[in-house]
């Protein structure tokens, strides 16, 4: 299965994917973990170019899509596609979703993100996606009572929060495929709520 793992900053991906590859590993289920931009030597290039242009310049929203879609295509050709044909499972930190929320908050038109993504994507769309949601005031004083990196400070709270909607919408749009998680619950309570996603979705 192809599983990937959405949410704004703060939401404990990296912590939740941690908890889900032990799982996978424990229960004898092969997997693969793996993130967004990047996951290949090539796409981690891109990663950087995307999220750390040279200094000074700024990509336009329809130049840094089609970036983060070049990337999206190495990485379903030589990772996440033959993983899965090899029979692992693929745990994939963001993915296309994340496009739909950050790009399109950049000012790229939902309809131009949908024919890049069918033209790249096409039928390898993930099986399930788990949304990581909480009030962001919330995530953010929980990450700074943690004392860790304040990741929330680079951009404005509203900002945080038009992402959070951006997911909570998307996720309402394809109730089907996608799973709202509450991340502010004690971390063994998201990973059991995602165990039962992926339990469900099966
Ligand atoms: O998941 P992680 O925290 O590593 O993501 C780093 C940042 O990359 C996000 O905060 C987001 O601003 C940015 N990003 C983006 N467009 C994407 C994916 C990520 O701008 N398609």
């Amino acid at each position: 299965r192809f599983i990937t793992i959405e949410g704004g900053e703060g939401t404990g991906k990296s912590t939740l994917i941690a908890g889900l590859e032990t799982h996978f590993l424990e229960s004898g289920q092969p997997v693969t973990v793996t993130r967004e931009p990047g996951g290949t030597p090539l796409a981690e290039t891109l990663r950087g170019l995307v999220l750390s242009p040279p200094s000074d310049t700024r990509w336009s929203a329809m130049s840094e899509a089609l970036l983060v879609y070049a990337a999206r295509r190495d990485h379903l050709e030589k990772l996440i596609q033959p993983a899965l044909a090899g029979g692992q499972n693929v745990i994939c930190d963001r993915f296309a979703d994340s496009t739909r929320v950050y790009q399109r908050l950049g000012g790229l038109a939902p309809a131009v993100i949908e024919m890049l993504d069918d033209l790249v994507v096409g039928e390898l769309q993930p099986d399930l996606t788990l949304v990581l949601d909480g009030p962001v005031e919330e995530l953010m004083a929980r990450r700074k009572a943690r004392g860790g990196s304040d990741v929330f400070e680079a951009m404005p709270l509203d900002f945080h929060k038009d992402v959070r909607q951006g997911f909570l919408d998307l996720a309402a749009a394809h109730p089907d495929r996608c799973k709202v998680i509450d991340a502010t619950q004690p971390e063994a309570a998201v990973l059991s709520d995602a165990l039962k996603a992926i339990e469900d979705a099966s």
